[in-house]
C-alpha cells in the first residue's frame, strides 16, 4: 500500500490556510443569517443522491409555511436551479467552474443577492461529491448528507468525513433497496459507527415516504 508520508503531500500548507480563511468566512455567514433569522441547510451527497429531489419534496410540503429560497451549487448547468425553482422557490444559481465543491466565499457572495429578510428557510445544494465539502463549512445552521441506496453499500464507510461532520444523514431511494440488494440497516450501522449520535432518516423522495420526517429532524 501506497501511502504519503507527513509533509510530504502537495500543498498542505497552502490548503491550511484556505481551510481557515474558509472557517472564517463560514462563521460570518453563519452570524448573517442569524441577524436575518434564517434557518440554513447544506445539502451535500453524491451526484444522483437525490439532493435535488429533497429539496423539491420539502419545497412542495413547506412552501405555505415558510417562505423559502434555494442556492444550487452545480459545476455546469442550472438544471436543478430550475427544477427547484418549478416549486415556487426563490432560486441562485452558483455555477463553481472547475471547483468541486461550495465555499463559504461562494455561498457569502450568494448571500449578498438575496434578499434575506424575506427568506425564512434556505436551503443550499452543494456540489455532488462526498468529499471536499466535507472540508468547507459554509456557515449553514446544519449539514445534511444524502446517500441512496443505488451507490451501493460501501458509500459510508468509504467516506467517514462527510458523516463525521453530518448533522442529519438521509438514506434515499429506499423504494430500491430490494432491486439494488443492498440493507439500509448495514448503511445505518455503518453511519453509526463513526457518528452514534447522527440521526439517520430513510427517505423515498420518488413517494414522499420519510421526507416528513426529515422536516422534523430539521426543526421545520
Ligand atoms: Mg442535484
Ligand atoms: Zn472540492
Amino acid at each position: 500500500m501506497i501511502r504519503p508520508e507527513p509533509g510530504e503531500v502537495f500543498d498542505v500548507e497552502l490548503e491550511e490556510d484556505i481551510l481557515e480563511a474558509n472557517k472564517k468566512l463560514a462563521e460570518e455567514n453563519a452570524e448573517t443569517l442569524r441577524r436575518y433569522g434564517v434557518k440554513s441547510f447544506d445539502i451535500m451527497g453524491s451526484v444522483g443522491s437525490g439532493k435535488t429531489s429533497l429539496i423539491e419534496r420539502l419545497v412542495q410540503m413547506l412552501k405555505g409555511k415558510y417562505r423559502i429560497a434555494a442556492i444550487g451549487g452545480d459545476v455546469a448547468t442550472t438544471i436543478d436551479a430550475e427544477r427547484i425553482g418549478r416549486h415556487g422557490a426563490k432560486v441562485l444559481q452558483i455555477n463553481t467552474g472547475k471547483e468541486c465543491h461550495l465555499d463559504a466565499n461562494l455561498v457569502k457572495k450568494a448571500l449578498a443577492r438575496l434578499d434575506l429578510s424575506s427568506i425564512d428557510v434556505l436551503f443550499i445544494e452543494n456540489v455532488g461529491n462526498l468529499i471536499c465539502p466535507a472540508d468547507f463549512p459554509l456557515g449553514c445552521e446544519k449539514r445534511i448528507v444524502v446517500i441512496s441506496v443505488s451507490e451501493g453499500e460501501h458509500m459510508v464507510v468509504k467516506h467517514p468525513y462527510i458523516f463525521a461532520g453530518a448533522d442529519l444523514a438521509v438514506i434515499n431511494k429506499i423504494d430500491l433497496s430490494t432491486i439494488m440488494g443492498v440493507d439500509p440497516s448495514k448503511i445505518e450501522r455503518d453511519i453509526h459507527l463513526i457518528k452514534p449520535s447522527l440521526t439517520v432518516v430513510r427517505t423515498s423522495c420518488k413517494t414522499g415516504e420519510g421526507v416528513a420526517e426529515v422536516a422534523k429532524a430539521l426543526g421545520l
